[in-house]
Order: structure tokens, then sequence, then C-alpha cells
């Protein structure tokens, strides 16, 4: 493929609970250049709009005196933006963002328009732009990370429902009365089976109940517990088979009442799709109608951790054109 000259750039943003990454994005969806630098923690929401500006400045500098022109900034958000997308409403893990109009004050910081978008819903777009989605207009994208996030694109438009918040996936409930607490305050949500924290609590839960597990608690991560899976461990089997389930249960559920053509699953969970895939198919095949089942394709993401990065920079693209 040939590299089009380029006329613009977007500088897009993945404001994340832990590690704040930015990019140069150009209208083929190709980055330029990228820093990654931890997020100001436990302060105010001015330390984040510093930090922001100061990481597109840095990218801004890095920029040849003939390079294309950066027209705009696209913010990802781990939480909820609200229907005009300038107020975030919600951000569990930056709580010093709760109700702050970002928009407004990133624009006057960085003199740059700038279009805010929740995280899972960049991804979306991005996975549809370059990613596993590519030719589709109705996709869902669930990304199993820390949290369970999720995008909805219906007719080829990312769907934000009528306070901006549609897409929640992670939050659905796939264990009505027994399920564990979840941080959003309800019970048995997607996210307490499969997420990559699920993971490692539902291997310290079952760890007495298999004696020869090779797991070591100290320090366990989702990719420890794949890793004693793929070598055999039961327990690590057993748990990625139990994630696999309640996927399989909440997937069918929005594939009966959305009729996607695709489903993509990315976050470092994902990892574990080997271990899950079985137990995940078995449950949508026998929960979907059978004709609705065997048209939805789910795969795995391509973009990897640059599907939210692209995936704003092209939301802010389309924003320009408007
Ligand atoms: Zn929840």
């Amino acid at each position: 493929m040939s590299q089009e000259p380029t006329s613009s750039l977007v500088i897009a943003a993945d404001l994340g609970g832990t590690h704040l990454r930015a990019a140069l994005v150009d209208q083929s969806g190709r980055i330029h250049a990228q820093l990654k630098r931890d997020t100001p923690h436990g302060e105010s929401a001015n330390c984040i709009v510093e930090s922001l500006a100061s990481a597109a400045a840095e990218l801004s500098s890095q920029l040849k005196s003939a390079a294309p022109t950066v027209v705009s900034a696209a913010i990802m958000v781990p939480g909820t933006v609200d229907k005009t997308n300038t107020v975030v409403v919600s951000a569990p893990n930056l709580p010093c963002l709760d109700n702050f109009a970002l928009k407004a004050a990133l624009q006057e910081k960085m003199n740059l328009p700038v279009l805010l978008e929740n995280d899972a819903n960049a991804a979306a777009v991005g996975e549809m732009w370059l990613g596993a989605a590519r030719g589709y207009s109705n996709v869902i994208c669930i990304t199993l990370g820390t949290g369970v996030g999720g995008g909805i694109v219906l007719d080829g438009k990312l769907w934000r429902g009528a306070d901006g918040s549609a897409g929640e996936i992670g939050h659905t409930t796939v264990e009505p009365f027994s399920g564990p607490p979840c941080k959003c305050g309800n019970h048995g949500c997607l996210e307490v089976f499969a997420s990559a924290t699920a993971i490692v609590r539902m291997a310290k839960e079952d760890f007495d109940k298999y004696p020869h597990s090779t797991l070591g608690l100290d320090g366990l991560t989702a990719l420890k517990v794949y890793n004693a899976g793929i070598a055999g461990d039961k327990l690590s089997i057993d748990v990625f088979k139990r994630a696999g389930r309640y996927l399989g249960v909440g997937l069918a559920n929005i594939i009966t009442l959305l009729g996607p053509e695709v489903i993509v699953i990315g976050g470092g969970a994902a990892n574990g799709w080997s271990l899950f895939e079985e137990e995940m198919m078995e449950q949508i095949e026998g929960r979907v109608f059978p004709s609705r089942g065997k048209n939805v394709k789910i795969v795995t993401a391509e973009c990897g951790d640059n599907a939210g990065l692209v995936g704003a920079a092209k939301l802010a693209f389309d924003m320009q054109q408007l």
C-alpha cells in the first residue's frame, strides 16, 4: 500500500487510570510519534489537564517544520462522557474528573479543538476503521482489561444512548442473585467474571479446591493464570472456562438484542482466548436463535493497545469534516 501524503494530524491521548499514552495520528491511521507517562493520581482535574497539555506539547515539538499541521486533539477517558462529549460524568479510576468540563479546559490550554470519548467507544471505532471489524457497520467491541469495557457501533455510528453512557457491557448482569459485588454497586456484572481482575480473584477464591495447582498466589496476574493454564494447570484452566461461560452468556444477550455482524474481543484477558473460547461459544450457540448465531463473527482484536488512539483520531478527523 502506498503512503499517501497527509496534510493533517490529530493528537490522540489515552487517559488511563494508570498511564497516559499519547500519539500523533494521521488521516490514514498511521502513528507518527508517541509517548507514555504515568497519569497524575489523587490530584486535581487541573493536574490532568496540565499533563495532557504537556504530553501534546512534547509530541508537537518532535514535528519538523515542514510536517503536517496538528488540527485537533482527541482524548479517551476511562469513564462516562456526557451526551455532548464535553463533560466527564464519572471516571471511577480518576474521580477528580467527575463532573469536570474537561473539553473546555483542554481547549483553552491547548488552543486546539478537542474531542472527548469513552475509551471503549474509541477502541470500537479503531477496530472498525483499521482492525478486526474492517468493512462492517454493526460492531460490538469488548475490552477485557482491569474492567470490562464495551463499545457499540450500529449502522456505522457509535451508539451513545440518550445520555452518552450506552455500551457499558461490563455492567450488564450475568449472575443476578448470587454474583459477587461489582464496583458499580450492582452484583453479578459481567465484569466480575470476565475481567483480568476477575480472573485473578477467581483463581484465589478456588485455590484451596486444587491442592495440586502450580499457581503461586503472590503477585498473581491474569497473565500468570493464563500461562499456568497453557501449561496444564487445572485450576487456571477452570478459571478461564468459568470466565468464558459468563462471557458467552453476556454475548448471547447482546447478540439477541442488537444483532451485530461482528463482536471484537480485546484487552489483556483476551489473550486467554484458547482457554475460554469453547465455553464461550457453547453458551452463545445454546442461547441465541440458531439463524442469528451463525451470522455473527466473534474474533479477537487486531489493533492492540492502539485501537483507542486511532479510533479517537478517526472521530476527530470526522468531526473536522462536519
Ligand atoms: Zn458492575
